[in-house]
C-alpha cells in the first residue's frame, strides 16, 4: 500500500494538487476538511460540533477527527493506497495513523510538504474566500490564527517524518503544471 501525506498550512494547495494526483497515480484522496464541510452542509452530530472550531480557525479534537479518518479508510478495503490531505495535523493523529497503518501490515511511505511563504498564503486565502463561501477564508483574522495554529501544532508532523526519513519538501510557488511535475517525480521514487 502507498500511503502519502500532502502536507503543507492552509492555501498551500494541497486540495488542488490531491485532485490530479490521485487520479493518476490510482490512490484513495482522503480530505479531512471536505469531510468536516460535508458533515457541515448535511448538519450532521459530526458537523456541528466540527463548526465551533473551524469557525475560529482552530483544529477539530484529535479524538473525533481519528475517528471520522479511521472510518474513512476502512470504508476503502483493498485500494492501492491513499493520499492524506489536511490530516495528519498534530502529533498525537501522527502517533495515531502510524499505529492505526501498522494494524494493517502498512506505513506511512511519504510526506510531502508545499512550501509557501506566509505573504503568499494570506493573499491566496482571502482570494479564495471570495468565491470559495468558506467562512474560514473571509475573515484576516481566522487566516492567521490558521497560519498560527499551523506553525504550533501541525510543524512538529513535519519533524515525527523527518526523524523517520520520510519528510521532504516541494516549492508550492509558480505554475500549478510545474508544481504537479515536482510533486510526481517524488511520488514515483517513494514507490
Ligand atoms: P485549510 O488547509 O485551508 O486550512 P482544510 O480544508 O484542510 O483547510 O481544513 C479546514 C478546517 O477543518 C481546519 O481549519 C480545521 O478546523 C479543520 N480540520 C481539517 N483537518 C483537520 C485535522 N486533521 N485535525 C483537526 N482539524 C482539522
Amino acid at each position: 500500500m502507498i500511503n502519502l501525506i500532502l502536507f503543507g498550512p492552509p492555501g498551500s494547495g494541497k486540495g488542488t494538487q490531491a485532485l490530479k494526483l490521485v487520479k493518476k497515480f490510482k490512490l484513495v484522496h482522503i480530505s479531512t476538511g471536505d469531510l468536516f464541510r460535508f458533515n457541515l452542509k448535511n448538519n450532521t452530530p459530526l458537523g456541528l460540533e466540527a463548526k465551533k472550531y473551524i469557525d475560529k480557525g482552530a483544529l477539530v479534537p484529535d479524538k473525533v477527527t481519528i475517528n471520522m479518518l479511521k472510518a474513512k479508510v476502512l470504508e476503502n478495503p483493498k485500494v492501492k493506497g491513499f493520499i492524506f490531505d489536511g490530516f495528519p495535523r498534530t502529533k498525537k493523529q501522527a502517533s495515531a495513523l502510524d499505529r492505526f497503518l501498522k494494524g494493517m501490515d502498512s506505513e506511512v511511505t511519504k510526506l510531502i510538504m508545499l512550501d509557501v511563504p506566509d505573504d503568499e498564503l494570506v493573499r491566496r486565502l482571502k482570494e479564495r474566500g471570495k468565491t470559495s463561501g468558506r467562512a474560514d477564508d473571509k475573515s484576516k483574522k481566522i487566516i492567521l490564527n490558521r497560519l498560527a495554529t499551523y506553525k504550533e501544532e501541525t510543524i512538529p508532523v513535519f519533524d515525527h517524518y523527518i526523524k523517520k526519513g520520510k519528510s521532504i519538501k516541494v516549492w508550492g510557488v509558480g505554475d500549478l503544471e510545474m508544481i504537479y511535475k515536482r510533486l510526481c517525480l517524488e511520488i514515483k521514487e517513494a514507490k
